[in-house]
C-alpha cells in the first residue's frame, strides 16, 4: 500500500504519513487533503513510500489528491529545504507559506478564470548610457550562475538596466522574478515594466491583492503563462519552471526581511534560488546593504557600477550642511531652510521636507510633574494625533483620546512634545499661507489607490511643498522638485544599533535622490548640530563606498556582522523573569558545550522590552564560522524545544537578526 508523505502547515519538524491505495509517484507535489485530529487538513505530498516508520496498519488514510495544479516541482522542494534548514523553521509551514491563501483551503471557492490585464503598445526605449551598457552586457542569463551587485547613484538609471536584462531572459524563452520592498510605493515601477513589455503577462504578487487575484497570478506565474513576476519577499518562493533571471531592487531595504513566522531575508534566499537554478542574480541599489557591499568587495559578486545620473541633463544635487547650533530655529526649522523654500516657491519649484516622524509630536507631557502619555501595553509613548484629537501606539495600535489635563496631577497646562510631520505641516501652512501644502506619510496616505492619487498631484504640479517621513525617500522621480530639507536626523547618528548609521546614510542618500533628477538643479540642505560627523562628510561627497569602507572598518573591529554571524533566540512572556528564566536555561544546555566555536551572550531584554503586554527579552549566539552556526543551530533548537517553559511563553530563533 503506498504511503504519502505529507508536509502540514505545523510548527513540527517532520512530515506525517497516510496511506492512499491509488496514488502513484506522479502525485509527489500535489495537494491532498487528510484527517488530522479530529479533523481535516490540507497538505502537500512531499514522497510516495512503500514503507513508513510507523506501522502501517495504524496509519490513517490520506483523502482526495487535488488535481487541479501540475505537481509542485522538485526545485521548489529544495528551496523550501533550504529554507527550512537554514532559518530554522519547520519544513510544512515553510512549504504551506509559499501557497496563496486560496490553494490552502479546504473549500476553495470558485476559481473564475482570469487574466492578467494587458495595456497599450509598447515604450521605445532610451539609448543606453556607456555604464549602463556595460552592466546590461556583463549580465548573461545563459552563463549559468553569478551574483551581481548593481551599484548606482539614485537617477542612474538602474531600472533601464533591469528593464534590457529582463528582455534579455525573455528572449531566450524564460521567466523573470523583479522583487521590489513595497509594491504601493512603487506604481511607477509596474507601469514601466507593464508598458515595455505589453504581451509578456506580468503579474504581481504581494499580500495586499485579494485572495482571488493573488491565486490567479500565482496560478499564471507557476504556469509559465506570467513571463514576468513582480513580488515583494514573499513572491520569492514561488515555483517558477522556466525562471532565468532575479532583480531584487533596492536590495538594502528592510522590508525584504519577514519579521514574523520564518524569518528569512528574500534576498539571501534570492541568491541561494539563482546558485541553486544556475541562473543570474541581480541585486541593485544606490545604498546596497553592507553585507552585500562587503561580498562584492571579496569578489563573491560581481560589481557593476553607475556612477552618472542617466538623464545628461540631470547632475546630483548639491548637498549642505545647515549648522544649527549657531542658529535660531522656529519650530525645528532654521532660516536659510526657510528662505530656500521661500525661493523655491517664487520659481515654481517643489520643496520637499522630509521629517521621519508621523504624527503631531512624539508625545504629550505634564511640565509640573513629568507626566507622558506612555503606552499600558508597551515600552513607548503614545503619540499625538492632533487631525483627529487621539493618543495612539505606533507599535500596538492602542488608542485614547486627548485628556483635557494632567491625569496624575490636574494641571490643565499640558504640551505636546517634540515634533512630527503634522506639527511641521501646521507650522508651514502659517508661514507659507500661499503655498499648496501635502503630507505624506502613513496616516495621510493609507491605500495604494490615495498613493496613485498623491503621486498624481505631485507629477500635476499641484502641490509646492511636500512634507513627509520615509515614503517619499523611495524611487520616485518628481521633475519639479529642486529642494530636499532633512529635519532631525541627529537622532539616529548616536543611537546605539550599531546598524543605525547604515539606515540612515541610506534613508538620507535616497531622499537627497529626490532633488534634481530632471533639468533644475537640486539642493539638499541637512539641519544637524554635528555637522563634522564623518557620516555627513560621505553624505556631502555623494561617497557611499568611503562611507562603506569607513563601516566594515568598524564592524570588523568590533566583531559585527558581516565579520560574524549571529543567531537571535527570542523569547516572550507576560512576565520578563520567566523569559529571561528560559533563556538562561537555553544558555546553559550541554549541547553548547560541544560547539565551542559558538559564543553564547547573557540573556538580555530586547530594546523594546514591552510589546503589546507581553515582555520580550533575547539571547544571541554567535559565530566567526557560518557553517559552525548553522551546524549548531539545529542541535540547539531541538534541545531548546525539550525544556519546560511556562504555557503562555513563546520563542524562536532568527537567524542573521537586524533588529535588536
Ligand atoms: P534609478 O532607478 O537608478 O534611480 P531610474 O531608472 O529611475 O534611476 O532612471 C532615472 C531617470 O533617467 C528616469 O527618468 C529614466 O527614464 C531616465 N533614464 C534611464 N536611462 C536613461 C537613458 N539611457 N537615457 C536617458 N534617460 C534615461
Ligand atoms: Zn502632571
Ligand atoms: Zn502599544
Amino acid at each position: 500500500m503506498p504511503v504519502l508523505r505529507v508536509a502540514l502547515d505545523l510548527p513540527l519538524h517532520r512530515l506525517f504519513d497516510y496511506v492512499a491505495e491509488s496514488a502513484t509517484p506522479a502525485d509527489v507535489g500535489r495537494r491532498v487533503r487528510v484527517p488530522f485530529g479530529r479533523g481535516e487538513k490540507l497538505g502537500v505530498i512531499v514522497d510516495v513510500a512503500d514503507a513508513s516508520d510507523w506501522p502501517v496498519d495504524q496509519l490513517k488514510a490520506a483523502g482526495e489528491i487535488l488535481d487541479d495544479l501540475p505537481p509542485l516541482p522538485r526545485d521548489f522542494f529544495g528551496l523550501c529545504e533550504f529554507a527550512s534548514t537554514y532559518y530554522q523553521a519547520a519544513f510544512g509551514e515553510v512549504v504551506m507559506q509559499a501557497l496563496p491563501a486560496g490553494l490552502k483551503r479546504l473549500d476553495p471557492p470558485d476559481r473564475r478564470n482570469g487574466r492578467a490585464a494587458k495595456l497599450p503598445a509598447a515604450l521605445p526605449p532610451p539609448e543606453l548610457t556607456g555604464e549602463q551598457a556595460v552592466a546590461v552586457a556583463a549580465v548573461d542569463p545563459a552563463a549559468g550562475f553569478a551574483a551581481h551587485l548593481l551599484h548606482g547613484v539614485t537617477g542612474s538609471g538602474k531600472t533601464e538596466v533591469y528593464l534590457r536584462l529582463i528582455a534579455k531572459t525573455l528572449a531566450a524563452g524564460r521567466q523573470v522574478l523583479l522583487l521590489v520592498p513595497e509594491i504601493n510605493l512603487t506604481p511607477q515601477l509596474e507601469g514601466r515594466v507593464r508598458a515595455r513589455f505589453p504581451d509578456c503577462g506580468v503579474v504581481s504578487l504581494h499580500s495586499e491583492l485579494a485572495e482571488a487575484a493573488r491565486e490567479r497570478n500565482w496560478r499564471a506565474a507557476f504556469s509559465g503563462e506570467a513571463s514576468i513576476v513582480l513580488g515583494t519577499r514573499l513572491a520569492i518562493f514561488t515555483p517558477l519552471p522556466r525562471l532565468g533571471l532575479i532583480v531584487v531592487d533596492e536590495e538594502h531595504d528592510a522590508s525584504f526581511k519577514q519579521q514574523d513566522g520564518m524569518r528569512y531575508s528574500a534576498r539571501d534566499v534570492a541568491v541561494f534560488r539563482a546558485n541553486q537554478l544556475k541562473i543570474p542574480v541581480v541585486l541593485g541599489s544606490a545604498t546596497p546593504s553592507l553585507e552585500s557591499w562587503a561580498n562584492a568587495q571579496t569578489k563573491r559578486y560581481r560589481m557593476l557600477t553607475l556612477r552618472e545620473r542617466a538623464n545628461p541633463e540631470a547632475t546630483l544635487p548639491t548637498v549642505k550642511l545647515l549648522d544649527t547650533r549657531r542658529m535660531v530655529l522656529t519650530e525645528g526649522v532654521s532660516a536659510p531652510l526657510v528662505a530656500a523654500i521661500q525661493a523655491r516657491l517664487e520659481r515654481g519649484e517643489q520643496s520637499l521636507v522630509f521629517l521621519n516622524r508621523r504624527g503631531y509630536a512624539p508625545v504629550l507631557a505634564c511640565p509640573a510633574c513629568g507626566w507622558v502619555s506612555r503606552c499600558k501595553r508597551c515600552a513607548a509613548n503614545l503619540v499625538l494625533h492632533l487631525a483627529d484629537r487621539r493618543l495612539r501606539c505606533h507599535h500596538c495600535g492602542f488608542e485614547h483620546h486627548i485628556p483635557k489635563a494632567c491625569p496624575t496631577c490636574g494641571n490643565q497646562d499640558i504640551h505636546p512634545f517634540g515634533r512630527g510631520t503634522q506639527r511641521l505641516e501646521t507650522w508651514l501652512h502659517e508661514q507659507f499661507p500661499e503655498a499648496r501644502i501635502l503630507r505624506v506619510d502613513r496616516d495621510s496616505v493609507k491605500s495604494r489607490k490615495q498613493w496613485e492619487a498623491v503621486l498624481e498631484r505631485i507629477h500635476g504640479g499641484e502641490a509646492d511643498i511636500l512634507v513627509g517621513t520615509q515614503m517619499l525617500a523611495k524611487g520616485h522621480d518628481f521633475p519639479k522638485l529642486t529642494l530636499v530639507g532633512v529635519l532631525g536626523a541627529d537622532s539616529a547618528l548616536f543611537a546605539a544599533d550599531w546598524r543605525a548609521p547604515e539606515r540612515l546614510f541610506a534613508q538620507l542618500m535616497q531622499v537627497a535622490g529626490r532633488a534634481g533628477r530632471a533639468e533644475l538643479k537640486g539642493e539638499v540642505l541637512i539641519q544637524t548640530q554635528y555637522p563634522d560627523h564623518p557620516l555627513f562628510a560621505s553624505l556631502v561627497a555623494h561617497d557611499y563606498p568611503g562611507f562603506a569602507a569607513g563601516q566594515l572598518q568598524e564592524r570588523e573591529q568590533a566583531g559585527f556582522p558581516p565579520y560574524a554571524f549571529q543567531a537571535m533566540l527570542r523569547a516572550e512572556a507576560p512576565e520578563m523573569a520567566d523569559a529571561i528564566v528560559f533563556l538562561k536555561a537555553a544558555a546553559a544546555l550541554p549541547v553548547i558545550g560541544e560547539h565551542d566555536s559558538v559564543l553564547i551572550y547573557d540573556p538580555v531584554p530586547m530594546k523594546m522590552a514591552r510589546l503589546a503586554n507581553l515582555e520580550r527579552g533575547q539571547l544571541l549566539a554567535e559565530s566567526h564560522s557560518r557553517p559552525a552556526l548553522q551546524a549548531f543551530l539545529p542541535r540547539w533548537r531541538e534541545a531548546i524545544e525539550s525544556l519546560k517553559a511556562p504555557s503562555r511563553l513563546r520563542w524562536h530563533i532568527e537567524v542573521d537578526p537586524l533588529e535588536f
